[in-house]
């Protein structure tokens, strides 16, 4: 058997009600705490107050940072560092989608380590470890509370620029994933969220990095969301669809803390950055194509990802039953609604050459990635995928 690693150092609560969790698994860890949201959602859904009286259940002196933005940048994480230095705070509550998590964390990351924060962008760049975070997710997708990522946009960059730090230590002390937390969500952010994920497993399984643990979770990662993302999108109460995807999401997390993300999440960057598209929707217009590109180099391995779907592929050969699979990829986006193409953003040849110049700098993701990539290969999967033609 195939010779792997395997890292996850978080302790995970999971389940309905695990949120009264926090103000006791806080008090453990200190008596300040700073709870680091969005601007809205998390109030005005009644989760945030919720936490708030949890942790003054337990005596917990708490400040709130109410100031995260979707794709957060830099300096919003610079400001509640300030925050956070200034009022001594012992404990990071980190409470929303991705957004506010990762914020959260580069806010625990300058709390200890010395600034400026874009020195940390890379890997394995962090000195010393981070405040304790807890993070709870309210959103299906990212995976975010059990990865050892952070996604900040360079907002003074012109056009604005995702850029990621990966470091052991920002994994979690504790993810408390309470799916209760996710009922609110709108079917648009719903399905966002839950292609985020799919994009983490697909992009985790198929990566170089895929070994047999992160495969295993991968696989039934996939296979619940493709079960229950559209039950969730339809029905948006009903716990047991939430309570699969957000485990779904989670477990898709757990992939690319440990194989990476492939060429998806690279190419997709530009397309939220410049042009608004939420992140899972990104991936979710380019992973057919990318998935398609990549076949060849593994048909067996994808022809193993048709047949956990629950496809019959009886009389046809590898190849064709891992072709098989871009088809159900391709029926499934669409049921939950991504779009087939991005024609209306009119992106111009020279912009798609702009982008896949970037992804060719992007060595790491390039690298994981299961078929060698070149220029051209880029160029070509951001033109079918922007203009929807096989
Ligand atoms: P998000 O955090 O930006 O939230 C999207 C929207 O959902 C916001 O408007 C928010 O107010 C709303 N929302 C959140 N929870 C809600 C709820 N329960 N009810 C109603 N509305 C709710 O979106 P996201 O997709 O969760 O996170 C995206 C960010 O995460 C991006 O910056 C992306 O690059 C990053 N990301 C990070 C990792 C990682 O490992 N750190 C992985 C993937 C993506």
């Amino acid at each position: 058997m195939q010779e792997f690693n395997f890292f996850l150092p978080t302790k995970v609560y999971f389940g309905k009600g695990t949120l009264k969790k926090v103000g006791e698994e806080t008090a453990k860890l200190g008596g300040k705490a700073m709870v680091v949201t969005g601007r809205t959602s998390a109030r005005k859904t009644g989760i945030l107050q919720r936490v708030e009286s949890s942790l003054k259940k337990e005596k917990i002196k708490t400040i709130l940072f109410e100031q995260v933005e979707p794709n957060p940048s830099f300096e919003t994480a610079k400001r509640g560092a300030e925050v956070s230095k200034r009022e001594k705070v012992e404990v990071i509550v980190a409470l929303g989608g991705g957004s506010p998590l990762d914020a959260a964390k580069a806010i625990a990351v300058l709390s200890t380590n010395s600034s400026p924060l874009e020195q940390y962008i890379g890997q394995d760049k962090v000195k010393k470890p981070l405040l304790p975070l807890i993070a709870i997710p309210t959103t299906a997708g990212t995976g975010s509370e059990v990865t050892k990522y952070i996604v900040l946009t360079d907002k003074k960059r012109i056009p604005p620029h995702k850029e990621v730090i990966g470091d052991a230590h920002l994994f979690p002390k504790i993810a408390i994933l309470d799916p209760e937390l996710t009922l609110s969500l709108p079917p648009s952010i719903t399905a966002d969220t839950g292609v985020d994920a799919l994009s983490h497993a697909i992009e985790g399984f198929s990566s170089n990095r895929a070994q047999p643990l992160a495969d295993l979770l991968a696989l039934k990662s996939i296979n619940l969301i493709f079960r229950y993302l559209p039950e969730a999108i339809n029905n948006p109460y009903n716990l047991e669809a939430r309570s699969s995807l957000l485990y779904a999401s989670f477990l898709a997390g757990i992939v690319i803390a440990q194989t990476g993300a492939i060429i998806v999440h690279a190419m997709g960057y530009r397309l939220t950055s410049e042009f608004g598209i939420p992140h899972g929707r990104a991936n979710g217009i380019l992973l057919p194509w990318v998935y398609e590109f990549n076949l060849s180099a593994n048909y067996s391995k994808f022809a193993l990802l048709t047949r956990e779907l629950g496809e019959k592929t009886e009389n046809l050969s590898e190849k064709e039953e891992a072709q098989r699979g871009v088809f159900l990829l391709k029926s499934f986006l669409q049921r939950v609604n991504m779009p087939r193409n991005l024609k209306e953003k009119n992106i111009k040849k020279d912009k798609i050459e702009e982008f896949a110049k970037e992804v060719m700098q992007n060595k790491r993701k390039l690298e994981v990635n299961p078929r060698k990539v070149i220029l051209e290969d880029i160029i070509e999967i951001y033109e079918k995928a922007l203009s929807g033609k096989e």
